[in-house]
Order: structure tokens, then sequence, then C-alpha cells
């Protein structure tokens, strides 16, 4: 293969994006998208929404039609596992033993989901939610389903309990610590969620441990928490996060913590390999230039681009804003920044009508905007927090403060 040949392995968000952007360029060399799941590249958070409740089909999940990739010369290999990077050799090993020579070589592994060392994972009826085949199973599981626990109270596990609830299924949710969705959004947020959930018939046990699964004739029968509790289940989803699959990367010596590292330019030691997406660690200039691995599409796609630019000799550090969202039954939650450390948080809307923004500060500084069913506060929230401009508690908090022009201001 050609020198300049650009080698992708892992063809879902991060990976389908490098190959999109990269002929987008103008980029003419050839492009090679390795993915081992069966099937065309899909977007997955439809995954614990529309395409769980049914509301849309494959044809709306895939990223592009078949013949995109014909199109736009983009080689894209289906059901075709990486084994091995040989860097001496620029070239990966696939499982079938052949090889596959890289000018360039982009890691978009992404991640898989976190198995806890529980007894009884392994009985019929306990289910993941993270790609398509998994959500297959789930689908026709929750269907017939009649008990369903949720470990883990993050946005999967609320994502499907809105799903599982709307389908008129009780729900009991068991987490850890004592609020959902706590590694992400500040309390208000939190306690929201909660309580919408709870009025949608989920029940929670917070500060509860699921410490086994018990079965009955190989299928789950109940979970037991660590206060010796039992919850009826036949159907148990674990969400309980995800580890980033870095074994490849780690195998050919590169650095591994939490996720691949990448400089700014999202390269690794070895300037012939990148790593982006849910499997990268990179310097975040939205955290201080300290490591993060984020779990977003637009992390994801963000990054492929940055990667794409700099193959096309047009080098870029990696700075853009981090945004995320969820949907949770008829709540949307938007998120702009990363409000992890935060030390003071103010609300903005109607917390009790179910809109509105919670604005976080760390030492007086705002870090980021968590917003409900307020998708123009998230859209302003975007524009000012990637500027790098600052509204103060007290304009925040006054929902007459015009919150668009601040975030339209131009400097000088
Ligand atoms: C159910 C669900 C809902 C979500 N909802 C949202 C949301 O609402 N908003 C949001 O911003 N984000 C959401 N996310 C997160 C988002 O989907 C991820 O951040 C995104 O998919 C990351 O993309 P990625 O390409 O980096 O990795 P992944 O999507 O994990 O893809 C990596 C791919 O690489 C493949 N692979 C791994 N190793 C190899 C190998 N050795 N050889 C070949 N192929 C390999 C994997 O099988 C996989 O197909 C959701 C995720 C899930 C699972």
């Amino acid at each position: 293969m050609p020198d300049d040949a650009v080698v992708i392995v892992g063809a879902s968000h991060a990976g389908f994006q490098v190959a999109a952007s990269l002929r987008q360029a103008g980029f003419e060399g050839p492009v090679r998208l390795i993915g081992d799941e069966p099937v065309l590249p899909y977007q997955r958070p439809p995954l614990s929404k529309d395409y769980l409740l049914g509301k849309i089909g494959l044809d709306l999940l895939v990223m592009r039609p078949e013949a995109f990739y014909r199109d736009h010369r983009i080689d894209f290999l289906p059901g075709t596992r990486v084994t091995e990077i040989d860097r001496a050799g620029r070239a990966v090993r696939l499982a079938s033993g052949e090889r596959v020579e890289y000018g360039h070589l982009v890691l978009a592994t992404g991640a898989r989901n976190r198995v806890p060392p529980l007894p009884g994972v392994e009985f019929e009826g306990v289910c993941y939610l993270r790609d398509l085949a998994e959500t297959e199973a789930l689908r026709a599981r929750l269907a017939a389903a009649e008990q369903v626990v949720v470990i883990g109270a993050g946005f999967i596990g609320l994502e499907f309990a809105a799903v599982a609830t709307a389908q008129g299924k009780p729900v009991h949710c068991v987490e850890l610590v004592d609020r959902v969705m706590a590694r992400v959004v500040a309390v208000p947020t939190s306690h929201f969620f909660a309580a919408a959930h709870r009025r949608a018939g989920v029940e929670f046990s917070f500060g509860a441990q699921a410490v086994r699964i018990a079965g009955h004739n190989g299928r789950v029968d109940h979970v037991e928490l660590a206060g010796g509790e039992r919850l009826k289940a036949d159907l148990v989803l674990v969400s309980v996060g995800v580890v980033p699959n870095a074994e490849l990367a780690a195998a050919a010596g590169l650095a591994v913590a939490n996720g691949i590292v990448v400089d700014e330019q999202l390269l690794t030691a070895d300037p012939a390999i990148s790593a982006i997406g849910d499997c990268a660690s990179f310097p975040c200039r939205h955290a201080d230039g300290a490591p993060m691995r984020l779990e977003a599409v637009q992390n994801a796609a963000d990054h492929a681009r940055c990667v794409a630019d700099r193959i096309v000799g047009k080098p870029h550090p990696y700075t853009a804003l981090p945004w995320f969202w969820s949907e949770q039954g008829p709540l949307r939650l938007q998120i702009a920044g990363l409000t992890t450390g935060h030390d003071q948080t103010v609300v903005r809307g109607n917390l009790e009508a179910g809109e509105f923004s919670v604005f976080c500060y760390k030492q007086g500084a705002l870090l980021g905007i968590e917003s409900v069913n307020r998708p123009a506060d998230h859209a302003h929230a975007r524009r000012l927090l990637a500027a790098g401009r600052q509204v103060t508690p007290e304009q925040a908090g006054d929902d007459s403060f015009d919150l668009r022009a601040a975030a339209s201001v131009r400097p000088g």
C-alpha cells in the first residue's frame, strides 16, 4: 500500500468521521476503515433512545448508506478485527493473519462495557447497552420483561430506565453513590432528574451496592444488595461505565493511562499513529491541559476532524469545547463545558417547571452550563464558553440578563 495510506481502526463515530473528513478535505490517498462490527458505521446515541423504543430503524441509524463508501473511495472492512500493530513495519495485522500497511494509523477503538466482578453476571437476562447487537437483544428481552433492575444511574442506565417505564415496566435502579449522574452533573440537575424518573415510576436505591446476581435454571432471578435486600428481576441492565480499548496500543509499546495517551494534536509518541475518540486520553484545553478521556459524540467527531486536518497538512492543536447531551423520556439535558470540580451553582429559569440551566462555577470562574429543555441557553453557553467569556453568578441567575448578547459580544 502507498506511503500515504491512512488506516483507521474502529469504524464508529470517530473512525467514520476521519475517513469522511479526509475526503472532504481533498485527501487523495487510500483510506481504509477497519471495524470489527459486522454492520455499516452507525450512530450510538439512538441505541438507548429512539432505536430501543422502535421509533427508528437501521436505515436511520447508519451514518451513511453503503454507496457513500464506494463514492468516496473509502475501503470499509466490516467484521474485521485488528489484532496487532507492527510499528517498525508500519502495518497492522488482522485476525485473518493479513497485513495491512499504513502511512498513518488512526486508532479509534472506542470503549467497551465495564463488567463488574459480580457473581452471576453470566446469567441469561443480564444485559448491556453499548452496540447494535446488544440493543437488539435488549429490546426483545424488554418486551417480555416483568421486573427490571438497572445497576448504575448514569446516562445509559437512566435513558434505558426512561424507555422501560415508557413501556410500562417496573424499574428499580441501584446506584452506589447518593445521586444520579453524579460523575457528570451538578446536584440540582441530579435531584431534578431523580424526581422526574420517580414520577415516571422508577424506584431508586442510593448508596446501594449490588453484590450478587442470583439465578434459577441459568436465568436471572434477583439482584442482591450489600445490606441483604433482594430485588426481583427477569432483566438486569448493567450500566456501570466503560473501559477504553487501549490494549492494541499498549501491546505496541504506546503509553496508556486511562486511554491511549496523545498530545495536543492527538498524536501518540509515534508520529505515524494518532488516537481519537473514547479511547484517547488527551490534554484538554478546557481543563487547564489536564489529561482527559471523554465519552461523547462531539469529542469523537471533533477529534477526527483535527486529525484529518493534520494529515492534509493543516495541523493545529485540539481546542474544541466539550459538549454532551442526554435524552431521558421527555427531558433533554445538554451540557456545555466541563463542570467537574465546581464549587458553586446558580440556577437560571424554572426548576419546578423543568426548564432551567445550572451554571457551574469554580472560584468564581464559569466552568460549564447544564441545560434542561432550554436549548437556546445551551447554544449561547457553547458560544460563550468556546470564546472564553464569563458571566457572573449574579448575571446567570437573573433571567432578564441577555445571555445571547453576552455570548455574541466581540472583544474590543
Ligand atoms: C447507548 C449509548 C448512548 C449514547 N448516547 C450519547 C449521547 O446521547 N450523546 C453523546 O454525546 N454521546 C453518547 N454516547 C457516547 C458516544 O456514542 C461515544 O462517545 C462514541 O460512540 C465514541 O465513538 P468512538 O468512535 O470513539 O468509539 P466507539 O463508538 O466505542 O467505537 C469504537 C469501534 O471500534 C471497534 N473496535 C475496537 N477495537 C477494534 C479492533 N481491534 N479492530 C477493529 N475494530 C475495533 C469497536 O467494536 C467499535 O465499533 C452514547 C453511547 C452509547 C453506548
